[in-house]
């Protein structure tokens, strides 16, 4: 897999080791964003950094996993009632003259805040690239769901992240690890039915792709 680096930098405490051992000058920017035109993933960076500020990240995301609707049903529920206790903390600190609950009450929408993003990936927002999260964005950019939402910045994270998951044109395959021929629907993900194999491990049969 190919990988490259990248800086947290909340973490770097700033001209250290990763400068000394880049092969190639990539970590040792003016913005301090390693450079991903410089940068062959070779990680010496990421094990020389003494604060665990650097992490080495794959170019290409593997597909995300799929959950069963009742988890993602059940997670997203949970998502919504945090959203909304959210919304409900922030109305309390704005129409508070108290200076303390008005700090409780910011303190506490952002933990809800916090938790409902973690269910979000939970249930099925994890990775950006995905088609679900892909799907997300094009409906809140069709229906925007208030009048200070971010249209543009949805509109360029929808172009500048790509989809890492190809609609199911259906066919036939093979499976080059069990060797089972299956068919599957279009729009369904093919896995292979005797032994879960999917992605590389199987073919897709010729007399099937016209
Ligand atoms: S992974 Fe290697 S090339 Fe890339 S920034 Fe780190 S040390 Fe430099
Ligand atoms: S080694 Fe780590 S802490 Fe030091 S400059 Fe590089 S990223 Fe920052």
């Amino acid at each position: 897999m190919k990988l490259r680096a990248v800086r947290n930098l909340r973490l770097c405490t700033k001209d250290c080791l990763c400068l000394y051992v880049c092969p190639t000058g990539a970590t040792d920017t003016e913005d301090s964003v390693i450079d991903a035109d410089k940068c062959t993933g070779c990680g010496m960076c990421a094990n020389a950094c003494p604060s665990g500020a650097i992490s080495m990240v794959p170019y290409d995301y593997p597909v995300q996993q799929k959950k069963t609707e009742s988890v993602k049903a059940a997670i997203l529920a949970l998502a919504k009632s945090k959203s909304d206790n959210e919304k409900a903390a922030l109305e309390a600190a704005e129409n508070s003259d108290k200076p303390g609950l008005k700090k409780l009450m910011k303190a506490i929408a952002k933990s809800e805040r916090l938790i409902a993003e973690d269910l979000m990936r939970e249930g099925g927002y994890m990775l950006p690239q995905s088609k679900n999260s892909h799907d997300l964005l094009k409906t809140l950019i069709a229906d925007p769901p208030s009048a200070s939402f971010p249209l543009d910045k949805a509109k360029e994270l929808l172009r500048l992240v790509k989809c890492n998951e190809e609609e199911h044109e259906g066919g036939r395959y093979r499976c080059s690890v069990c060797f089972t021929e299956f068919e599957t629907e279009k729009g369904e993900e093919a896995v292979c039915p005797m032994c879960r194999a999917q992605g590389d491990d199987l073919e897709r049969l010729k007399d099937y792709e016209n």
